[in-house]
């Protein structure tokens, strides 16, 4: 695509960044797949990553590779001060009140599994209830059912609506004495829904019930900011904020990270380590047993920097009008039924084909060089919830255009070609 054609795509969707100028910044947005330049629409699953953080991890690998918190040594202190400076960075960049309540893991689902553990597992007991939705990823249903099992507590589901909303109304009855715990995507990665957070954190509240808030589709979004939403626990990865894989945060609020037990036991979670008797480390090493992924942890701090110079408030521009111009689109195609309406979303697309199964279309649109996902993006009983096996999902980042929509929609027309 020429620079000009670019212009005119993003003229079309009122884009206010100039996209051209960061779409140079991500060195695999130039690449072509099958002969086609390559229009990268999967996003949800994993983002792209700018040349910042690339050279941020090729730095700490090149010129001050060292284990932290333990050496004496130039390097070691240079990469214990970069590990720490990017944990301050990422504790700003979603308003948690210190740094000691940034605790790294490997990504949200860590993030979650941990809450599970260390908070549930000696806490609940018969009688107990864990309150989802019927919008979460499995990373936020199997770590409950697990702990459900080894405690006796109940889950229990808010039902979701025609559209792909919480049925608050029905979730409000489900929320009561019992709930111990309400645990919520902030963002459906099957449907693009953006849930009702800061009232749903409220309505635990009110019943004493403590909240976690699974952001890994909301951080690269929208602006969080945990205090203001009053959650207890909030999750992330790395690799979908144009951070490095293998790399995300648990933030909780401090005086239950405090209370919880380690989940994990070993190097650097310790102060003084008998046979005897073993003394715990100071949050946040606590919870960070072992060796952690310290160049992914440095990374992490580029990308938060990469989308803070950009700016949160333009990126959530530039993909509404991405999504509006997207979902108009897909409307005139006959044969495509969007799966989730919902009144407030993000940049994703989902949705169904008639006489096309999503994974032919994802092929299909593959050898244009429009990568999709397909399937049922972990998140089964969603599809159980609107009796289909699977979806295409288009995702979009701020270095995608309308132009990239007007090849993924051709693409679809061309399918349609194929199999009708
Ligand atoms: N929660 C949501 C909403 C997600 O979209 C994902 C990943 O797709 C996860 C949790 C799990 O993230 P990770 O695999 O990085 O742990």
């Amino acid at each position: 695509m020429s620079r000009s054609q670019a212009a005119k795509a993003d003229a079309r969707t009122g884009a206010a960044l100039d996209v051209e100028r960061i779409r140079a910044d991500f060195p695999v947005l130039s690449r072509r797949v099958h002969g086609q330049p390559l229009a990268y629409l999967d996003n949800a699953a994993t983002s792209q990553k700018p040349q910042s953080v690339i050279a941020t991890l090729d730095r700490y690998y090149s010129e001050y590779n060292a284990n932290i918190h333990r050496g004496v040594h130039t390097l070691s202190e240079e990469a214990t001060a970069a590990f720490e400076d990017a944990r301050r960075r990422i504790a700003a960049f979603i308003n948690a009140g210190d740094a000691k309540q940034i605790i790294f893991v490997r990504g949200t689902t860590e993030a979650i599994n941990l809450v599970a553990q260390s908070w549930g597992r000696g806490r609940l007991r018969q009688g107990d209830e864990i309150v989802i939705t019927g919008l979460e990823h499995h990373s936020n249903i199997v770590p409950w059912q697990m702990l459900c099992e080894q405690t006796g507590a109940k889950l229990r589901v808010m039902p979701i609506t025609d559209a792909g909303e919480i049925d608050l109304d029905a979730g409000r009855k489900l929320i009561g004495p019992a709930t111990r715990l309400v645990a919520v995507s902030h963002i459906s990665n099957a449907l693009g829904t953006i849930n009702p957070v800061a009232e749903i954190v409220r309505l635990a509240k009110e019943h004493g019930a403590l909240t976690l808030v699974d952001g890994a589709q909301a951080v690269p979004h929208l602006a969080v900011d945990v205090q203001a939403l009053g959650c207890d626990f909030y999750a992330f990865s790395g690799h979908k904020l144009f951070g490095p894989t293998g790399i995300g945060v648990l933030y909780g609020r401090a005086a239950l990270l405090e209370q919880m037990p380690p989940w994990q036991g070993g190097g650097d979670m310790i102060k003084v380590v008998s046979f005897e008797r073993t003394v715990y480390n100071d949050l946040p090493y606590k919870f960070e047993a072992g060796t952690p992924h310290i160049a992914g942890g440095i990374g992490l701090g580029a990308a938060i920097d990469y989308v803070q110079q950009t700016g949160l408030d333009a990126i959530a521009r530039h993909e509404q009008a991405l999504l509006e111009y997207a979902t108009a689109a897909a409307l005139r195609i006959p044969g495509l039924r969007l799966i989730g309406t919902a009144r407030h979303k993000a940049s994703i697309l989902s949705f169904v084909m008639d006489g096309i199964h999503p994974h032919d279309l994802g092929t299909i649109l593959d050898h244009q060089g429009v990568a999709i996902r397909t399937g049922h993006h972990c998140a089964m009983p969603i599809m159980e919830r609107f009796r289909i096996p699977a979806t295409a999902r288009a995702s979009f980042a701020f270095y995608n255009t309308a132009a990239e929509v007007d090849r993924l929609m051709a693409g679809i027309t061309a399918a349609q070609k194929v199999f009708t």
